[in-house]
């Protein structure tokens, strides 16, 4: 019976997990589930063996990440009702290219395997908080990574330094090996990646007496990164190469700090705009006044003209957040709130009937209780 769940999802490894990591993935569960094991679970061990089969195979699990299992079991086009549609299809079936899938399948130019070997170490991501004003004007943070470092002793080919190599017993030195696919139209041969030798044709006489022919060691290290000034939460800065290596690799990973930024209860910020509140009393608003609005550059003088409405909204020019990349400051909007007082002395109660008299009687010419 096959499973539906995604393979990777079931043994709970990244679609780029390296081989070593899958086997450990695999083993780990495979113990904790064993059904002879108190508390195993027979349905799940076979699970997590049938994903294993699949992805410990590189040609497999070529066609698996092509496919899903219709391609690692060795058949594109699925059993059953797939395979039934396709053929039925196959005469009728409007805007249905039938090379597409051929192409896609043998990989278009046909090296498809080989271009699905990774060359380079895998991407890395870590996220890091920090405060609303660091956001603003950046900061500097280490950070602590376990990564595939290359191994010092093979420098990361994974062969014992000195033993020399020799040809590949699986490929004959070739590199590859040519598999046959059975399909609709019959079996197609596909040369794959050879999976002893990772296509170089030799191996190693004696393999890395460090990494055991990993060519990589998992290490613990600290990059120190530059966070700019202008970052918003959610975006990621790049470190290209900062991530992790991988035997005989090309080229490192690279590695995604994922930004997250604290709130600040005096700030709101869009973009490159920030936003606060201010409040004055009716009767500066009415007369006029001076306000100090707290700004990320420390606090402002802000002028207040008299007969200033509620809700009014001043700008700050240049005081908002800078543009990644060195772009001009954005703006900050202070929104001015008149309050209306809620308790009157009876001095305040007094004067305030008087204005108000004073405003009626310009209206109406008399003032009336
Ligand atoms: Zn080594
Ligand atoms: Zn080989």
């Amino acid at each position: 019976m096959a499973t539906n769940r995604d393979y990777y999802e079931i043994l709970g490894v990244s679609k780029s997990a390296t081989p070593d990591e899958i086997k450990r993935a695999y083993r780990k569960l495979a113990m904790e589930h064993h059904p002879d094991k108190h508390g195993g679970d027979d349905a799940k061990f076979k699970e997590i063996g049938e994903a294993y089969e699949t992805l410990k195979d590189d040609q497999k699990r070529a066609g698996y990440d092509q496919f899903g299992q219709a391609g690692a079991s060795g058949n594109p086009f699925g059993g059953g009702a797939g395979g039934q549609q396709y053929t039925g299809g196959f005469g009728g079936a409007e805007g249905f290219d039938f090379s597409d899938i051929l192409n896609q399948f043998m990989g278009g130019s046909g090296t498809g395997a080989q271009q699905r070997r990774p060359t380079r170490g895998r991407d890395l991501e870590v996220s890091v908080s920090i405060d609303f004003l660091e956001a603003i004007f950046g900061v500097q943070r280490d950070i602590t990574l376990t990564l595939d470092e290359p191994c010092e002793h093979c420098h990361g080919n994974g062969a014992e330094p000195g033993k020399g190599t020799k040809q590949c017993p699986t490929c004959k030195g070739a590199g590859q090996v040519t598999r046959v696919q059975q399909t609709i139209l019959g079996g197609i041969r596909q040369a794959v990646i050879c999976p002893t030798c990772d296509g170089a044709g030799q191996i190693p006489v004696e393999v890395c007496t460090v990494c055991k022919g990993a060519g990589v060691m998992r290490r613990q290290k600290t990059t120190s990164i530059k966070i700019p000034a202008g970052i918003d939460d959610g975006m990621a800065v790049r470190i290209t190469g900062a991530g992790a290596a991988i035997k005989n690799g090309k080229a490192r990973g690279d590695l995604y700090v994922r930004v997250r930024v604290k709130s600040d209860k005096r700030f709101n910020r869009v973009d490159q705009t920030i936003s606060s509140e201010a409040a004055v009393t009716m009767a500066a608003a009415a007369l006029g006044t001076e306000i100090d609005v707290a700004t990320v550059d420390g606090n402002v003088t802000v002028k207040i003209p008299a007969g200033t409405q509620s809700g009014k909204i001043f700008k700050l020019s240049g005081r908002g957040v800078p543009g990644v990349g060195g772009r001009s400051r954005g703006d900050h909007l202070v929104t001015v709130t008149v309050e209306i007082p809620t308790k009157l002395s009876a001095r305040q109660k007094e004067l305030l009937e008087a204005f108000a008299a004073e405003q009626d009687s310009h209206k109406k010419g008399f003032f009336k209780r």
